[in-house]
């Protein structure tokens, strides 16, 4: 058989960010990534997303550890992003080289003004889109702001971006085939001011290294993988199959957030739940009181 044939190991992760402790939702997308990847005999992986160190704190990643091992999830491999500015930052270099990211020096003020003297400001899955401000400097106006050191993020140009690389897809388990669309996000920040890098550029480039195979997150951040999915295909990084899968909410129907009263795993815990019977409830479909899967 040749090697392509051979079915591929499957390796799944769980990427939490340390910024509070972790509640019943995520307990339940655990386990979907944890028990994919047992079930395939394949390797699962955590990773702990610690890139903004103004909202991270130490004592939420011992949390993370020892909630999922209270679950009973156990993981072949720990990745913490926080020792991976120098990927990020080579990523980010080669982005630079190819043209397809530029520097941003609004603040947040100058895009609220810009897009309220806008009259048809064009609105992204995570709200107004970027106006595109920076996007017309020249390349000597930036050189220029960089020089006198000009506080600036740098942004992906979804336009060039996608004019490099052509129409992309990911494939996604309960979407089908889902193609990317420049103006779900736009013109996104990929390294922020006062960050080594974003989310968007951190998680491609650490899929990609820690070869994960199939990304089992919330639907939550379905829209991500629009900038996911073109990042892929910029740095030359496979694409991972996609699973999105439902979140759990409140009795309102609200999502949990971290700070979710009474339904932190910590708070379970000291409740006197059991952790691997919790677990198995909700594998089973069996969440506690007032709380559900949203419907689809
Ligand atoms: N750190 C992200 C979060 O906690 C992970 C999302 C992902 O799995 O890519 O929401």
């Amino acid at each position: 058989m040749m090697e392509n044939d051979s079915p591929r190991h499957v390796v799944t992760r769980f990427a939490p960010s340390p910024t509070g402790r972790l509640h019943i939702g995520h307990g339940w997308s655990a386990l979907q990534a944890h028990d994919f990847a047992r079930e395939n005999a394949g390797t699962f992986l955590l990773r702990i997303e610690d890139t903004d160190v103004t909202r991270c704190r130490p004592e939420f990643t011992e949390g993370i550890y020892e909630d999922l091992r209270w679950l009973g999830i156990g993981w072949d491999g720990l990745m913490i992003q926080s020792t991976r500015f120098d990927a990020y930052e080579q990523a980010l270099d080669r982005l630079k080289a190819s043209g397809v990211v530029y520097p941003c020096f609004c603040t947040r003020g100058d895009i609220a003004r810009e897009l309220a003297a806008s009259l048809h400001a064009p609105h992204g899955a995570d709200g107004p889109l970027y106006p595109g401000t920076c996007r017309a400097l020249s390349p000597d106006e930036r050189a220029a702001r960089i020089a006198a050191g000009d506080p600036h993020s740098w942004r992906l140009d979804m336009g060039a971006a996608l004019a490099r690389t052509g129409p992309l897809a990911w494939q996604d388990d309960f979407a089908g085939t889902v193609p990317v669309e420049p103006d779900a996000l736009g013109d996104l920040i990929i390294k922020g001011r006062d960050r080594p890098a974003s989310y968007h550029l951190a998680v491609v480039v650490d899929d990609a290294a820690q070869g994960v195979t199939h990304v089992i997150r919330g639907r939550d951040v379905f829209a991500s993988t629009h900038a996911h999915r073109t990042l892929q295909a910029l740095l030359g990084l496979p694409s991972p199959r996609y699973r999105h899968h439902r979140l759990i909410v409140d009795a309102a129907g609200k999502r949990l957030a971290k700070r979710a009263d009474g339904l932190s795993l910590a708070e379970l815990r000291d409740q006197g739940l059991s952790g691997p019977a919790l677990a198995e409830d909700l594998r089973a479909g069996r969440f506690p009181v007032g709380i559900r899967v949203e419907a689809s």
